[in-house]
């Protein structure tokens, strides 16, 4: 296997690169070429003019029949590790002992399901399949659905490829080619098969974590509504300030979302703002997940890059395929090529940015689209030669001098955001405590410090509040009132400590009567004497509490004290009744209760 790589920029470099391409495919290859040499014509389409492109198709299939052809928009091309002036990069592979298959359809004539399971059924029939590639474009199919069928594919078969994407992202044409010509709707695939073909393709991203977590409060499949209960974009935008919703997308690529899914991280491209200020994002979402701002670190990018190269060195490659993202482009500006130079070193490398890389997951064999990652596919014939390839490592060092910028901005970030972080964490630790502790100051204003009933003042404020709150006809609410018979023989007998028992133990039943949740209270009036406040309890009902009440003190045993009963008023009204004597009333039925001969309920008139 070898592979070439050719810029070409209009008819007159095309037919010099068809020359040389012509000439390179005539030199000799390594001893074992067989005869039936397979050449895969890859193109880049920096230059999305259809006519052209339709051209260089052309003049490619003329000059090399036998060759398959396989193109994309690119925005952005890859030539020997550096991003190239905007041409169409052209990548000849030629397999000596491999079979390289395109396949093609179009979204106009045929159906998703239909070409997923297509492709499916090929590629369960392809011997020796090793490797598939996946080249898409325009609205018509839904890839989402292929991609469905092709997970059925065995678990280890690589898929790389991605979409179709100009350098002007809004305005220029996008399309895919294959040797019949252009494809403006549609999937390209590859299928790459041979026994003795070896693809390891593998992707890189970098990009982290910025600041803290928001969680999803709004989300509906592909759409983040809403985090920390703000509209998405209006939270997103709080910190990113973009210039122009309308092109949400180009901005955002650069500072993604990162989703955590369990234990894995995936990146989640903002694409579009809607009405109401919900994001439509790239990937499903859901609510109470964890939810982060990114941004691309130089440092774990090139110790990723380094990861991988190193990987892709102990695979011995004769050829490397890269993918990468504008956004990565964008991201790196002039020092793209330190993430992709390394590869250089191990083997010819070419490729293009595309919008959206696919890869698919190792462990469930799912196909995920990715964004701002860099696939590397590496190729080779045969075994390896245990041939040492030279160190590609990228020294991190270089960072400190000329990304400084780039470098010493994310760590300024990164460390503010540190900075306020522990900030907002101690603010919140006061804040929890200032609330503890105005909980504790209301709850002791509000207490008797005797019973830990209500005192008097809030009982007649929840009294008050009650009547109030009965403006409805049909409602109705009842007071009991309580005092302890003969208590002064208590203190005078037992002395004031067993009296105050006493009050405890009787406050204590009262409680036991209580019914927090349906608004009913309980409250020390003063001395010995209590009020009930029974909302929406007729006097019926109430009285029959004021009886089990009675006869509950009534069976206690109050330790030193004894036996002691209690005398009860019970008093009820409702919204179209007087209630402005109730506690007079009340007052009252408690004293013809003590007057009747104490330890009874009297019902107030
Ligand atoms: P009656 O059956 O008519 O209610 O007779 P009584 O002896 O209970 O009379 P009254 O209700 O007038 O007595 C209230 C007494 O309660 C007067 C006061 O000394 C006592 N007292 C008021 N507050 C407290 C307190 O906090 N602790 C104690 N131990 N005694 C209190
Ligand atoms: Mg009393
Ligand atoms: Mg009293």
């Amino acid at each position: 296997m070898k592979q070439f790589l050719e810029q070409i920029y209009d008819e007159g470099s095309l037919v010099c690169s068809i020359d040389r391409l012509a000439e390179w495919v005539k030199e000799p290859l390594s001893s074992d070429r067989r005869k039936d040499s397979t050449l895969l014509i890859h193109l880049f389409c920096g230059i999305s003019d259809r006519d052209f492109a339709q051209k260089v198709v052309d003049s490619l299939s003329h000059a090399f029949p036998e060759a398959e052809i396989a193109g994309i928009v690119s925005n952005g091309e890859i030539i020997d590790g550096t991003i190239s002036q905007q041409c169409i990069l052209m990548s000849a592979i030629l397999f000596e002992q491999s079979t390289i298959s395109v396949v093609a359809f179009t979204g106009d004539s045929f159906s998703a399901r239909s070409v997923g399971e297509t492709l499916l059924s090929i590629a369960l029939e392809t011997p020796d399949l090793k490797a598939l590639e996946l080249l898409m474009n325009g609205k018509m199919l839904g890839f989402a659905e292929v991609y469905g069928c092709l997970n059925k594919c065995d678990v280890d078969l690589p898929f790389f490829g991605g979409y179709a994407m100009g350098h002007d992202i809004d305005k220029d044409p996008t399309f895919l080619l294959t040797k019949y010509g252009v494809i403006d709707d549609g999937l390209v695939a590859v299928l790459y098969s041979g026994k003795d073909l070896h693809v390891d393709a593998g992707r890189t991203t970098g990009w982290k974590k910025l600041g803290r977590p928001f969680t999803v409060t709004g989300a509906e499949g592909r759409k983040l509504i809403s985090m920390n209960g703000i509209p998405a974009y209006q939270l997103y935008d709080s910190f990113l300030k973009f210039p122009n919703d309308e092109v949400l997308s180009r901005y955002a690529l650069e500072f993604p979302l990162i989703i955590q899914k369990g234990k894995m991280e995936l990146l989640r491209h903002p694409q579009e703002r809607l009405e109401d200020d919900s994001i439509m994002l790239d990937g499903s979402v859901s609510e109470k997940m964890s939810i982060y701002l990114s941004y691309g670190d130089p440092s774990t990018i090139i110790e990723r890059i380094n990861r991988r190269c190193n990987h892709i060195r102990d695979f011995e490659p004769e050829a490397i395929l890269l993918y990468s993202c504008y956004g990565r482009k964008n991201y790196w500006g002039n020092f793209i090529d330190w993430e992709m130079e390394p590869f250089q070193k191990l083997a010819c490398t070419g490729g293009g940015c595309i919008g959206g890389q696919i890869m698919r997951n190792h462990q469930t064999g799912r196909v995920i689209e990715h964004r701002l990652t860099l696939l590397s596919v590496a190729m080779r014939e045969g075994e390896k030669k245990n041939i040492p390839l030279p160190s590609c490592q990228v020294d991190e060092a270089i960072l400190k001098g000329r990304t400084s910028l780039i470098n010493r901005m994310s760590t300024l970030v990164e460390n503010t955001v540190l900075e306020l972080q522990k900030s907002i964490d101690s603010l919140q630790e006061m804040n929890e405590k200032l609330e503890e502790a105005n909980r504790e100051l209301h709850r002791v204003a509000v207490t008797d410090a005797l019973t830990g009933l209500y005192n008097r003042r809030e009982i007649e404020r929840l009294i008050h509040s009650a009547l109030l709150a009965l403006n409805d006809p049909g409602k109705e609410l009842s007071l009991i009132m309580l005092d302890i018979d003969y208590f002064k023989k208590v203190n005078d007998t037992y002395g004031h400590d067993v009296g105050d028992i006493v009050i405890k133990d009787v406050a204590a039943i009262i409680k036991s009567f209580v019914n927090d949740s349906s608004g009913q209270a309980a409250g020390r009036w003063g001395g010995e004497e209590f009020f009930l406040l029974l909302p929406g309890k007729g006097i019926k009902e109430a009285a029959s509490i004021a009886e089990e009440l009675r006869k509950t003190v009534e069976a206690h045993e109050f330790g030193t004290a004894g036996h002691k009963t209690v005398s009860l008023g019970v008093v009820s009204v409702n919204a179209a009744s007087d209630y402005l004597g109730i506690f007079t009333r009340a007052d009252q039925a408690l004293y013809e209760a003590k007057e009747g001969g104490r330890n009874r309920v009297v019902i107030a008139k």
